[in-house]
């Protein structure tokens, strides 16, 4: 194959198709907007499942980088009330298959898997003209031009890319985080270490959560979920940190010290985020020269714990299909999106349930049913309405 092929965005997914790609002996260039490899820290852990994520690392030839970065003990699982009396305690006996690791370090691995020179740093899009047969132009916010043969939107939630396939866009869920890390937590904040245990800790009530989670290196992230208006984060000054405390903790009436101070102790600014979606079920007709993976493709909220493992199986399966149609890429799109759309609808309304067990009337007794393995249809939205 000699045409260009030009993936957008250096996330998990992006990075992960260059890599198949490059496997197959196909080069792909990854233009992405951040100035360099250590623009941003990459917080939070990943679980990653055996069946799309852990594959797509197969088909990447990282199984055993894998294996050196998993959080030995990570899979560790317990809820608790207000009053951190224990509603399950599920231990990591090292036999679980979703092996956690932070996605800085699954970061890692795959740029250091990637030929020097593949990754354009400092390349964000601005504008993509569709040229004919197939072919686009894209320019960037750094004056560059080029055109190329094959265009991937590998972009996330708010794809460039996107646009030229379909008019959808993310909307609110109804659900905003506050993001919090503790740190040197063992010393410094011990008994609220002592309450989130090894690995992950939720403490929900209807239309509120602390979903936390000891990372390595004596960390405790945290993620606070309320339900909440979509005006909600933009009625903060969200430079004015004590604020976002003051309101955030207030939600909390009432709770256990260890627990609030998951938000009131926080090491680091509170960082608001609103939690968007695409439309379960997105699918679109075929544009020739163009595909969507990941976010960029069916962003859905965090709540099945999917986007990342989807992004980078949907990588691996697209890179497969490429090489396996050299002389025809549309037939590679083709039989690429026809998979993607049933499996992302999958797990898109995976997610969605799961945001109602976790936030919905129910909580914390729908959110047990769920990690239990029992029947929940009684618990959804449409069931409980
Ligand atoms: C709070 C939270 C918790 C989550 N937890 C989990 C979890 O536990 N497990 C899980 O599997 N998933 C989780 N996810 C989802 C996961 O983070 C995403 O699904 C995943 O990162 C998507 O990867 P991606 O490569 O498609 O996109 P991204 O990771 O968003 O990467 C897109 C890249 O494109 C670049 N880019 C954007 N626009 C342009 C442009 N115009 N030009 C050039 N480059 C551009 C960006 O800088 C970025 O590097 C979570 C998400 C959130 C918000």
């Amino acid at each position: 194959m000699s045409s260009s092929i030009a993936i957008i965005g250096a996330g998990l997914g992006g990075l992960t198709l260059a890599r198949v790609l490059h496997l197959n002996g196909i080069e792909a260039t990854i233009f992405e907007a951040e100035p360099s490899a250590q623009a941003r820290t990459q917080g939070g852990q990943l679980d990653m499942h055996e069946y799309n994520g852990q594959l797509a690392l197969e088909a990447a030839a990282l199984t055993q980088q894998f294996h050196t970065i998993i959080h030995a003990g990570g899979e560790a699982s317990r809820v608790v009330d207000r009053h951190v009396t224990p509603l399950l305690e599920e231990p990591d006996d090292g036999t679980g298959s979703r092996p956690e690791v932070l996605r800085g370090d699954l970061r890692r691995i795959l740029l250091e898997s990637l030929p020097e020179g593949t990754i354009k740093w400092g390349h964000k899009v601005t504008a993509i003209r569709p040229i004919g047969g197939g072919r686009h132009e894209l320019q960037f916010a750094n004056g560059n031009t080029i055109t190329i043969d094959l265009l991937i939107g590998a972009d996330g939630a708010w794809s460039k890319v996107r646009p030229l396939i379909t008019d959808v866009k993310p909307y609110y869920t109804g659900i905003s985080f506050v993001e919090t890390y503790l740190h040197d937590v063992d010393a410094r904040h011990a008994p609220t270490a002592a309450v989130v245990g090894e690995g992950a800790m939720t403490a929900l009530e209807p239309g509120r959560g602390l979903m936390a989670q000891r990372e390595p290196g004596n960390v405790i992230h945290t993620y606070v979920g309320l339900r909440k208006p979509d005006d909600w984060i933009s009625s903060f000054d969200a430079t004015d940190q004590t604020e976002v405390i003051a309101r955030t903790v207030a939600e909390f009436d009432g709770w256990a010290p260890e627990l609030t101070a998951l938000v009131t102790d926080t090491d680091t600014p509170p960082v608001l985020r609103a939690i968007n979606i695409l439309p379960v079920g997105i699918r679109w007709d075929r544009v020739p020269g163009v595909t969507l993976l990941g976010d960029a493709a069916h962003l859905m909220s965090p709540f099945a714990g999917e986007g990342a493992n989807l992004a980078m199986f949907d990588s691996s399966e697209l890179g497969k299909a490429i090489a396996a149609h050299p002389d025809d890429t549309e037939a590679a799109l083709y039989e690429y999106e026809q998979a993607l759309f049933p499996r992302s609808e999958e797990m898109a309304a995976d997610s969605d349930r799961n945001q109602e067990l976790l936030f919905g009337d129910h909580a914390p007794t729908s959110f047990l049913a769920l990690i239990t393995g029992q029947d929940v249809a009684k618990y959804t939205r449409t069931d409980s309405a």
